[in-house]
């Protein structure tokens, strides 16, 4: 356990940011000791590594960090195994583990950046895959210190979205999946199929190895400019409003939705408004990915947020789309 005043706090933006309090334990138990003795205060704020927030200031309050380490089997059988994972496993270790042992399911999330609480509160997507697709249960102690399981169904996935969204007073510690030991492969993504097809074998190693090169290739590494991967949601629109939208622009790319609704990209509507490769002050609009706002170096969170407003802002005059952030803005 750990419990450091004004320590700075992990974030792939790059920015330079303390927590008043910073807070870190190994285990459930310890975490129910901090919210008994009173040491989580309001406002507190649970993290992981940072991949996905976005600080507009130094944090006033309790950052609270899970250390929780572990994969334990808990039941294997010929097709199908199960394993129990703390919430501090660097997500990709458990990637890499899973292909390791030839367990299918988690090689499209591979180099996803974060740990594993995160990666369950989050709902991480990725190249036609959601990690709600191996996720069988969700361990939790909440702010009053009681602990609880939630199944799948209980967690209301949805894209990049969950109850532990809405609910800051639950904290993730372990999560269960259920992974194949059958060769099962989600090659469906274009990119991913045609580098699967020049194979002469397709296996796990083969697969986490093309996801990990495409990743590469698109994504920038925050080590080098400060990023926290897509910056802003595709946005579901009306059929009615992309009826309109495609008249005026036949090349959209779109992904029709089982309600109806349209899915348009929302690196192309940036795009198309001028703002590939371009910057604002200290941040800029990623050159090879427009979904990516970038630290150029030296950034503050406001930069950032000036950055993302704009953007916003002229995606909105132009196509009438609100988009909005993926990003947790603190
Ligand atoms: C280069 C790059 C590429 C990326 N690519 C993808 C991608 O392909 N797909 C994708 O989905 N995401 C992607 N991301 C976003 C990011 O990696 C994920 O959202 C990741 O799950 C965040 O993990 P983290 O540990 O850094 O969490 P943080 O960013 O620290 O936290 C994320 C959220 O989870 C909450 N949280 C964290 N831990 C806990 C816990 N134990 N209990 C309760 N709440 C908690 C936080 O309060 C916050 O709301 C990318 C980011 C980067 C920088």
């Amino acid at each position: 356990m750990k419990i450091q005043a004004y320590n700075p706090i992990p974030n792939t933006f790059g920015l330079k940011v303390t927590a008043a309090s910073y807070v870190e334990y190994d285990t459930p138990a310890e975490l129910e000791t901090l919210l008994a003795d009173g040491i989580v205060t309001t406002p507190y704020l649970h993290v992981g590594s940072g991949s996905n927030l976005l600080f507009s200031g130094d944090y006033p309050g309790v950052i609270l960090h899970s250390c929780i380490k572990g994969i334990e089997v808990l039941h294997e059988d010929a097709s199908h195994v199960k394993v129990r994972v703390g919430a501090g496993v660097v997500w990709d270790d458990f990637v890499a583990h899973c292909v390791a042992h030839g367990w299918h399911g988690a090689e499209n999330l591979s180099l996803i950046p974060g740990e594993v609480g995160a990666a369950a509160v989050q709902n991480i997507g990725a190249y036609g895959v959601e990690i709600k697709d191996i996720i069988a249960q969700v361990e939790t102690v909440s702010l009053h210190g009681d602990n609880q399981t939630y199944s799948t169904e209980q967690c209301a996935y949805a894209y990049r979205d969950s109850l532990f969204k809405k609910r800051k007073d639950l904290f993730v510690t372990r999560v269960t999946f259920v992974l194949s030991k059958l060769p099962l492969f989600s090659l469906g993504y274009a990119s991913v199929r045609n580098e699967a097809d020049l194979l002469a074998t397709v296996d796990l190693p083969a697969v986490r190895a093309i996801i990990i090169r495409i990743r590469e290739a698109k994504l920038p590494d925050p080590a080098r400019w400060g990023n926290a991967g897509s910056f802003f949601k595709n946005p579901v629109v009306e059929r009615s409003q992309f009826d309109a939208l495609h008249i005026r622009y036949p090349d959209m790319p779109f992904y029709e939705q089982s309600d109806g609704s349209v899915k348009i990209p929302a690196g192309w509507l940036i795009e198309q408004c001028g703002w590939k490769g371009k910057s604002l002050g200290r941040a800029a609009v990623y050159d090879k990915q427009a979904l990516v706002l970038i630290n150029c170096g030296g950034a503050t969170g406001q930069d950032i947020i000036a950055l993302s407003d704009a953007v916003r802002r002229s995606v909105r005059e132009h196509f009438e789309i609100d988009i909005t952030p993926e990003v947790n803005v603190v």
